[in-house]
């Protein structure tokens, strides 16, 4: 069909182009030097209008308008590649170029100012610039359009098909038996042993070799990728062959080992996508939340499980005998589970996590429908946290100011951390009914089994599947949060 290969040949010269822009970006992230900044940001000013022309191109809107209702003859991939094109082409021309570049200077204007705010501790600083930003997102709803709530618009940004109604009943239920779960689990719990509070420093290049090999080991192809040091842990996708990794060593953290397995999820997941998606837009993880399961699977399932440390704890032991030598695998493990609720989220453990995810779905929902403005966050975030986690938040640089995404423009984000957690252990449910032996296949250290049956349910697709068809097909039935509340109330390490 001549009308499909036009499209194929403008999808591929887009992937590659979002490719190159990636490679701007990691090497800003790896790097650049500090005083090339200015002539980075010239590039990706005319890099994304390029972009922008591409895929907001009139010619291509016609045809997507001539493949309309062609689809049942197509094979699944043809089908999906319309699919995914023209929900950018959409996403893209339903904004106005005019709101789109006010956006982008509201945005960059409102970073700085929230990292000043933060640091003197002064939300008053940062509530003008919030203001706009929370209007000016929902004007971005109303050009987007949605059937029921302002926020589904917001949300389909990042998870396809994704909507209000579904989260009110998942967080409403995590509400429901995490809060109780959190103040139980914190009462169990043994003290930890004071040796594992203070460790003595761990060299960075030690650090950097157990990581290295803690990546192969869950079958990282580094032939494929490679890892390097940022401020912030991340993976990133130059092309088919190239899927990158960062991570950052501080010498007094256990950080590094969980940052290198939660990255090392996500680069398994795009490393694994079939080679027949190569230069197209299905090359790569379909949605943010999917693309959290397999961070978080990896990161917490397998990677805080006491089966997993059976094997891998020896060798950290060798890497770090001065650390480790007198430390028992029971207290280890016993440590990386510990559930001490704070203010902080990207510091918490796995029973609050979701709570403080829970928390700026409420708040996001109101911003966005109106119900509360931002003149409201400090105080109703502090209730919030008293009442969800039983935390107090002794400042606003602690509470309110600690997340970027609102600077960014970025509502709608965080609920697609929690469909990553709750997806993660509704698939490794899943996995274990195929493997009814899935505890001894940890326990081994037989990794590469469990990436195969990823891979050939998940991975190989790339965005094939919207996520939630791809969660269908994989677990039979649809996201539901009482996977992950069973994984937790079950989960032995917590008693360690
Ligand atoms: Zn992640």
């Amino acid at each position: 069909m001549k009308i499909l290969n036009k499209l194929q040949s403008r999808a591929t010269e887009l992937t590659n182009l979002n490719n190159i822009l990636a490679l701007l970006q990691w090497d800003q992230e790896v790097m650049l030097p500090v005083g090339a900044s200015d002539g980075r940001a010239s590039q990706f000013s005319v890099l994304s209008t390029i972009i922008h022309q591409k895929i907001t191109d009139p010619l291509l809107g016609e045809i997507l308008q001539d493949l309309n209702g062609v689809g049942e003859e197509l094979s699944a991939a043809d089908q999906a590649l319309i699919r995914v094109v023209r929900r950018e082409y959409e996403k893209n021309t339903k904004l106005p170029e005019k709101f789109v570049a006010d956006f982008a200077r509201l945005t960059s204007e409102a970073l700085p100012v929230w990292v000043r705010a933060r640091k003197q501790n002064d939300f008053a600083i940062f509530l003008p610039l919030l203001d706009e930003v929370i209007s000016m997102s929902r004007q971005k709803a109303d050009f987007l359009g949605y059937n029921d709530h302002p926020y589904d618009a917001l949300l389909d940004l990042y998870e396809e098909g994704l909507t209000t109604a579904v989260l009110d009943i998942l967080f409403g239920s995590l509400q429901k038996d995490l809060s109780p779960m959190l103040q139980r689990r914190i009462s169990q719990q043994k003290s930890i042993a004071a040796k594992l509070e203070k460790l003595p420093p761990m060299e960075q290049g030690v650090q950097v070799r157990f990581t290295e090999r803690l990546l192969a080991e869950i079958g990282y192809d580094f032939s494929r990728g490679r890892q390097d040091i940022s401020a912030h842990p991340f993976t990133t996708s130059l092309g088919h062959n190239d899927r990158r990794v960062t991570n950052r060593f501080n010498p007094d953290s256990l950080e590094f080992i969980f940052s290198a397995l939660h990255e090392g999820g996500h680069a398994l997941y795009e490393q694994n996508i079939g080679s027949a998606y190569s230069d197209s837009p299905l090359d790569e993880g379909v949605s943010l939340g999917i693309h959290e399961s397999q961070s978080r699977l990896w990161e917490n399932v397998i990677g805080r499980s006491h089966l997993f440390w059976q094997t891998y704890y020896p060798l950290l032991q060798e890497f770090f005998p001065h650390q480790f030598k007198n430390i028992s695998l029971d207290d280890f493990v016993g440590y990386i589970n510990r559930v001490d609720p704070g203010m902080i989220r990207v510091e918490a453990d796995e029973v609050s996590y979701n709570l403080h995810v829970l928390i700026r779905f409420e708040l996001e929902k109101g911003l966005i429908d109106g119900t509360i403005t931002a003149a409201d966050l400090p105080g109703l975030w502090n209730e919030k946290y008293n009442n969800y986690l039983g935390v107090t938040v002794d400042s606003d640089a602690n509470g309110v100011l600690q997340d970027i995404h609102w600077a960014h423009g970025s509502f709608g984000y965080f609920p697609t951390y929690t469909i990553g957690n709750l997806a993660a252990a509704q698939i490794w449910h899943r996995y274990c009914l195929n493997d009814t032996d899935c505890r001894q296949t940890l326990q081994q250290g037989k990794l590469a089994k469990i990436r195969k049956w990823l891979t050939d349910n998940i991975y190989c697709h790339g965005a094939l599947y919207p996520p939630a068809e791809l969660l269908r097909r994989v677990c039979g039935e649809e996201l539901n949060s009482s996977y992950f509340i069973e994984y937790l109330k079950n989960k032995p390490e917590f008693s360690l």
